[in-house]
């Protein structure tokens, strides 16, 4: 397909198709100039081409720059796969000064990812990540696992089971999928004992740490003072990844989800090693695309292993109902006291961080936080409506085989492979088991 097919789409995902085309099928540095090509054909101004330009090289896992030309000198390792990407900050722009030089304030960034889609400079964006990964799927040197965000339900399109989502990555490459909601499970479990422990009096609070990122950087950054109410956990991205290796050290994981910002939290220096690639559900479907797997037409060969209460954290409100129903299981007697609040979006977030610093009565205490309205389902990377996805995901989610993480088979029998056989499940305190699920909250 030359770079003008499929015209009618646009620019953004065009360019993406291309390059995880030619990477593909292995010819990403000889095709270089073609793909280049798109600049001139795509744009006739100085600033439209400088666009295209840093989309090309995003896309294929560079860092943009001030050019309207796509390569420098030091580029050809990265295109060749010899090198996985370049060292320096990947998010550069916010702003033009006089001299149309772009700048971002760090400090204001909390990496949502939501801007990059409206950037009129085309500079300030995501670096794709899918040149390196497809190297490693044909090369199949390591055994790679996908490890699948609960808001996939619906976002290939509705034919589109879980069952025929892990045929098409099978056939791309990777040795199996696996639900990030049931690592979400564990840290469901993690979250209620941590409840249960921590808050006892009515001025005590907790806020879950679980899923987002951005949630969390937010606190860190301009909230300090609320940062020991946190729950020491990894999202359950990361929990996944470090269990997958904990049982099989030479794997290497990929996850797949809505969110951009998921790329920089595998790189935080705390987290570092355990998710070795993001991708977006977009660059996903832009894979299968390039190569030509249509995930609707695999056989429907669904491995479930999550419950209810793991799966419903696509949507705003699903860790708050996961980890009240799992307390109920686990510690009936303090579900009366569990009082969960929920907000989405990042004005609302901090605005409701500012009344807690101010020690307003919110009426509440388990307090869950996403930067994305209507949670995960409306990330930066999704494909479909943010409503439609989350009836998706509840739909989904209906269909677990156990309601909680505490019915779910799957997790005792994960639990007793990493060692863990003995009851009742300790996963605080200082079990192994905890240490994997432990993350450092920056003070
Ligand atoms: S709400 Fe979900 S998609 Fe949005 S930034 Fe947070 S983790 Fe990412």
């Amino acid at each position: 397909m030359s770079v003008t097919e499929s015209s009618s789409i646009n620019i953004k995902p065009r360019i993406l198709y291309q390059v995880a085309k030619a990477a593909w099928e292995g010819n990403l540095f000889e095709r270089r100039q073609e793909i280049c090509q798109m600049v001139y054909k795509e744009a006739k101004d100085p600033e439209n081409r400088r666009y295209i330009a840093n989309q090309i090289r995003l896309a294929m896992g560079l860092e943009p720059h001030e050019s309207e030309e796509v390569f420098s000198i030091y580029d050809k390792e990265v295109l060749m796969g010899l090198s996985e990407s370049q060292d320096s900050c990947p998010l550069a722009v916010i702003t033009q000064d006089e001299y149309k030089k772009e700048e971002i304030d760090q400090t204001k960034c909390t990496d949502t990812g939501q801007c990059f889609s409206t950037c009129s400079f085309g500079v300030l964006g995501e670096k794709a990540q899918f040149v390196p990964l497809l190297k490693l799927l044909k090369e199949q040197s390591a055994p790679v696992y996908a490890s699948v965000a609960p808001a996939f339900a619906g976002q290939f399109g509705t034919a589109v089971t879980a069952g025929r989502l892990r045929s098409a990555l099978l056939k791309l490459g990777f040795a199996d999928m696996v639900e990030t909601a049931l690592y979400a499970d564990i840290i469901t479990m993690k979250e209620a004992f941590e409840f249960d422990e921590h808050v006892q009096t009515e001025n005590d609070f907790m806020i879950t740490s679980c899923c987002c990122p951005v949630w969390i950087k937010l606190i860190e950054n301009k909230f300090p003072e609320l940062v020991s109410h946190i729950s020491p956990s990894v999202s359950p991205m990361i929990a996944s990844a470090r269990i997958i290796k904990a049982l099989e050290p030479a794997a290497k994981v990929v996850f797949i989800g809505p969110c951009v910002a998921k790329k920089s939290e595998a790189q935080l220096p705390e987290l570092k090693g355990a998710v070795d690639y993001v991708l977006t559900f977009q660059e996903l479907s832009d894979i299968f695309e390039a190569a030509k797997i249509d995930p609707a037409e695999q056989p429907d060969e669904e491995n479930p292993a999550a419950s209810w209460c793991g799966r419903v954290y696509g949507h705003t409100g699903g860790v708050s109902s996961a980890v009240g129903a799992t307390l109920a299981r686990l510690v009936p007697r303090r579900s009366q006291g569990f009082k969960p609040l929920q907000v989405d979006g990042v004005i609302a977030c901090q605005n409701l961080l500012e009344k807690i610093k101010n020690g307003e009565n919110i009426n509440a205490n388990f307090i869950e936080g996403m930067a994305c309205k209507g949670g995960c389902v409306g990330g930066p990377g999704r494909i479909i409506d943010p409503n439609n996805a989350a009836r998706e995901v509840d739909a989904y989610a209906s269909s677990a085989p156990a309601h909680t993480p505490v019915e779910n088979a799957k997790i005792y029998a994960l639990l007793n492979q990493l060692g863990h056989s003995t009851e009742p499940i300790t996963l605080t305190g200082h079990s192994p088991i905890a240490a994997i699920l432990a993350r450092e909250i920056t003070k």
